[in-house]
């Protein structure tokens, strides 16, 4: 929940007049996560509910009504950053409702509270001013009690759009790459940099690449951004879902790997080693694999057990070899990719100049779809 106060400045506090004390870093309970309480109101309530509170929390009068309404708060947060706690709420009608009936409930006693002291203020300074007090109090009810509305019925519509992606991909995909469940949406929560933003709402991992073209069809069909990942080492953040709605397609199982062949490249003189490499492979693996050739694979970032050569391209990796024969994209030949509409698209490059692109370069590619 909140971190612990250093004793001094609990020793400080006044424990006659709580009132007095300074507002704590973070007041919202059960909050384990790094958002702030600023963060989880605008997310909860929006800007406007976030300036009715920061508005009241400096008049410093309301005690009980404020840790109430932040306990709601918490209880809405912790069940929308637990996908543990969501799929046990899914799963318990009887639970969820207890709970929702409990979050009315604590804003019901906000209401009585807020009516009794409307009642006993015979005039409101603040009234003078514009907007009163009590009706700053009001307007936030309003706002938690839709927050606490809304927060309802996300359950249903996770439980429905569910069934429908269930339905679309199912078709495409073995049921068991179709993957809702905690440990599967915590672990593409996020990549190398820590940066939470949302939950996908769906991990997908299929098992060969056929399957992709007809996958990215069906996510854009069910209304679902997609994201691509491989190791999931990226210091962008380019894996991270941004929006609820999101499917992260796990490419971990697409890691067929050739051998190193030694031909003719279009438009190139003499001969050159090319590996066939499924988007999935980890690098180490074709590094290996060059090295038994008695060759180098000039894409060699730190990253190199973990990552994968579908992100060592999105990204255009490189390492320490860079310097000599470039980075990812350099060291393509050909390749097959499926494009944001859900169609195959086959890139050759013609005139490889077997070290890095320069302008000129790059237009000689031949296109297929
Ligand atoms: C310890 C460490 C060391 C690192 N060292 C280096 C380094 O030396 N050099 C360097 O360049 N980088 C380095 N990186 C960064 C990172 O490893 C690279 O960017 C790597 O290429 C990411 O590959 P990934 O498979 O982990 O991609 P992910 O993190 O899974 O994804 C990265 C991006 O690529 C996209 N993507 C992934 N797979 C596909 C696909 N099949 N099709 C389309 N898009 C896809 C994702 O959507 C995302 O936007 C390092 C990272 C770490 C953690």
């Amino acid at each position: 929940m909140n971190a612990p106060l250093n004793p001094i400045v609990l020793a400080r506090l006044d424990k006659a007049d709580p009132s007095r004390n300074p507002a704590r870093l973070r007041e919202i309970p059960y909050n384990y996560t790094s958002f702030s309480d600023r963060e989880i109101v605008m997310r909860v309530l929006g800007q406007e509910g976030w300036e009715l509170v920061s508005e009241l929390r400096g008049e410093r009068k309301t005690g009980r009504s404020a840790r109430m309404l932040y306990e709601v708060l918490g209880d809405i947060w912790a069940v929308s950053r637990n996908p543990y706690l969501q799929d046990d709420l899914l799963d318990n009608p009887k639970r969820r409702r207890q709970l929702i009936q409990a979050l009315h409930h604590r804003l019901g006693e906000i209401d009585r509270r807020r009516d009794q002291e409307a009642s006993e203020a015979s005039s409101d300074a603040n009234a003078v001013l514009g907007i009163s007090r009590d009706q700053k109090v009001a307007r936030l009810l309003t706002l938690a009690r839709q927050a606490v509305t809304r927060f309802d019925a996300s359950f249903d519509e996770t439980g429905k759009l569910r069934r429908q992606v269930r339905r679309i991909l199912g078709r495409i995909t073995a049921a068991d790459n179709i993957k809702f469940d905690g440990l599967s949406r915590v672990s593409h929560v996020t990549d190398a940099t820590d940066w939470r933003v949302e939950y996908p709402f769906v991990v997908l991992t299929p098992d060969t690449e056929q399957e992709m073209a007809a996958l990215v069809k069906g996510c854009i069909e069910a209304g679902l951004t997609i994201i691509p990942r491989g190791g999931g080492t990226g210091y962008t953040g380019g894996a991270v879902p941004l929006t609820a709605r999101s499917a992260v397609i796990n490419t971990e199982k697409l890691e067929t790997l050739g051998p190193v062949e030694v031909g003719p490249l279009p438009g190139v003189d003499g001969q050159v080693a090319t590996i066939f490499s499924g988007a999935g492979v980890v690098t180490r693996r074709v590094s290996d694999a060059a090295d038994a050739a008695g060759l180098v694979f000039a894409v060699d970032p730190t990253s190199a057990d973990a990552s994968c050569i579908g992100g060592n391209i999105a990204m255009n990796a490189g390492g320490k070899k860079a310097v000599l024969w470039g980075t990812a994209i350099d060291n393509l030949a050909w390749w097959r990719m499926v494009d944001p509409q859900g169609d195959w698209l086959e890139v050759t490059r013609i005139g490889h100049g077997l070290g890095k692109i320069h302008d000129a370069e790059f237009a000689e590619c031949e296109l297929a779809w």
